[in-house]
């Protein structure tokens, strides 16, 4: 089909309004660049459309979940695991799920924001115990960006000087609740480092942005703007400059080239009308998510670039990971009953526990962090599922309703996020035989989980039986055997695939340099999960966010000197 092409050529065109390519088209604009930005969701502003302080008897769903909506009606994230249209699909004996946003802001919409610097081990790990590989850059190139991050968007923390740890710039931590001071008794006791947890909402007001006020609720988007969302922090004061076109539920199906293999713009689709389109642009962008900018460089396929754009090396798709996860809950007798108190707080934890045992001889490489959940917040659908587990094994009527509130806040969850080492049996590829609603083809996943993370899981299953028996408590699930692969989480589940259009000092072996620039197409640059060279026990977005400026600059610079 013929596309409908632009007369105007913009200088730099962005797919994907998340965490990356918001903050491209910040960066940009600011810098003077006419930037046009395309989003293949529709727009969503948490400012107007947030469900922030709806009762869930508001609903006759009571907040549970809709097609769009699998984390429940009230969630900021449209999208999901399974998106009506646009399929994806796994190899024989590979299971591996991918959640993708729909929407102005991508994920950053209902994201759990914590928000860690990756610290100088991270950016250098093969040099260190052999594994994966290095980065061409190194903490020191990122650190200023960080910094820059952080006032910027505003995070909170306290210093601690831990090793591999980095400290920023932080507002002042909230204090923790009931819960969260029982955890750090029991983690002090077992010499597991637990300190305030580093989360991207506001404790105090900044850059015209108001202070949280305590509603817990952040997954729903913050009417007051007091967290980090891509659309009202950055998009929104892009747009005010006066240099940045948006357009929503643009769909890109591939970036288009000349006769000299350099970018000339964007296909994508309306998907309001089904028309094909063409947008032209001096600079080219992807954020459209780390497995998503894959997906469109390997369909760039063209007599100059038959096996993809920036894919002379090969490697576009390959070296991809997710972080390792898995949980344990307990219940805690002695926060029955407890004497009801103000427990407001931020929409996520007051304390976290860093990867604590350091470069310690384990049976397995790196690390994780253990992520903390538990407390009284509003009770929605579903809340205290499973209450036949407490002691007196479920019930009816007046019993029913008493226990409910004698066992509610009784609960502590552990999550351990930790690092996933690329191995060559996990990439993904076009699916030959299957195409999306536009004609598009599709990802198809491999995915093998090595000792390596098995090992590690088990470790994270022990310590959260270790930390529950500690408080006193009792683990509502058995302990997850061998055969279960203790309890490691299906790959992609955790939401922080990364990898696929990595960065590299050698082209033969990376498809960016150390700009998140292509070797191949000088003025094509990817800025989403897809540079990163391995996955850090860090949740990754606070590094996409100093990549993507690191790499605006750049390119702001270079159009300056006439370079791009
Ligand atoms: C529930 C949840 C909790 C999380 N918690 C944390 C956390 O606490 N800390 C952390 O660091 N990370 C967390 N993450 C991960 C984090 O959300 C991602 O790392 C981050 O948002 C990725 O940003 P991105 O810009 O690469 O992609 P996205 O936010 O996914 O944005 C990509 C955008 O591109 C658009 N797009 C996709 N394809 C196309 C196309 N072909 N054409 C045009 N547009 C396209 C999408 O619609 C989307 O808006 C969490 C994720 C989830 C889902
Ligand atoms: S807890 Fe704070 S940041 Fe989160 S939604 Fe409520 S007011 Fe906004």
């Amino acid at each position: 089909m013929q596309a409908i092409r632009q007369q105007k050529s913009y200088d730099v065109c962005i797919v994907g309004s998340g965490a990356g390519g918001g903050m491209a088209a910040y960066v940009l604009t600011q810098a003077g660049a006419d930037v046009i930005l395309l989003e293949a969701g529709g727009p969503w502003d948490n400012l107007k459309d947030s469900a922030m302080l709806t009762w869930p008897y508001e609903s006759p769903r009571r907040g549970g979940s809709t097609k769009e909506r699998p984390f429940g009606e009230f969630d900021a994230c449209i999208g999901g695991w399974d998106i009506e249209g646009e399929p994806y699909t796994t190899a024989p004996g590979s299971r591996f799920r991918w959640w993708r946003a729909r929407m102005v802001g991508g994920r950053t919409n209902h994201w759990g924001r914590i928000s860690l610097r990756f610290g100088p081990y991270d950016f250098k790990r093969k040099t260190r115990d052999g594994l994966g590989d290095d980065w061409p850059i190194g903490y020191e190139d990122v650190a200023p960006f960080y910094d820059r991050v952080d006032r910027l968007i505003g995070v909170f923390g306290s210093k601690e000087n831990l090793p591999n740890e980095p400290d920023g710039v932080f507002l002042p931590p909230p204090r923790p609740r009931c819960h969260e001071l029982l955890v750090k008794q029991a983690a002090d006791r077992l010499r597991i480092t637990c300190i305030p947890s580093r989360l991207s909402i506001l404790t105090r007001p900044l850059n015209g942005r108001a202070a949280c006020h305590y509603c817990g609720q952040c997954n729903r988007g913050c009417k007051v703007n007091a967290n980090f969302t891509s659309t009202n922090v950055l998009v929104a004061p892009a747009l005010a400059t006066g240099r940045l076109t948006l357009v929503t539920n643009a769909m890109a199906r591939e970036v288009t080239v000349d006769g000299a293999g350099r970018a000339t713009g964007v296909a994508y689709v309306d998907k309001t009308t089904g028309a094909d389109r063409h947008v032209r642009a001096r600079v080219v962008v992807l954020a459209a998510s780390a497995l998503e900018s894959a997906r469109l460089l390997l369909n760039s396929r063209s007599g100059l670039y038959p096996n993809g754009l920036a894919n002379a090396s090969g490697t576009v798709g390959k070296y991809i990971t997710d972080t390792t996860g898995t949980d344990v809950a307990g219940f805690i007798p002695k926060m029955t009953d407890h004497v009801p108190h103000n427990h407001d707080g931020v929409g996520g934890m007051h304390l976290y526990m860093p990867w604590w045992l350091g470069e310690q001889k384990l049976d397995f490489p790196r690390g994780y962090h253990i992520e903390v959940w538990g407390g009284t917040h509003v009770p929605g659908e579903g809340f205290m599922g499973g209450i036949h587990r407490y002691p007196p094994g479920g019930g009816y009527g007046k019993q029913l309703k008493d226990d409910y509130r004698r066992y509610y806040g009784a609960t502590i969850g552990f999550s351990g996020r930790g690092e996933m080492i690329p191995n060559d049996d996990c990439y993904c590829e076009i699916d030959p035989r299957t195409v999306d609603r536009w004609g598009i083809p599709v990802l198809r996943f491999h995915w093998k989980w090595s000792d390596h993370e098995y090992k590690q899981s088990k470790h994270m299953q022990e310590t959260f039986r270790a930390l529950i028996a500690e408080m006193g408590g009792e683990v509502f699930s058995p302990m997850p055997t061998a055969e279960q692969g203790y309890g490691l989480a299906t790959g992609g589940t955790i939401i922080h695939e990364l990898g696929g259009t990595r960065m590299g000092n050698d082209p033969g072996t990376s498809v960016l340099n150390r700009w998140c620039q292509a070797h191949d197409c000088k003025n094509l640059f990817v800025t989403d999960g897809g540079p990163f060279v391995s996955q850090a026990d860090k949740n990754p977005t606070w590094t996409i966010l100093a990549l993507s400026m690191r790499t605006s600059d750049y390119i702001a610079d270079q159009m300056k000197r006439r370079a791009l």
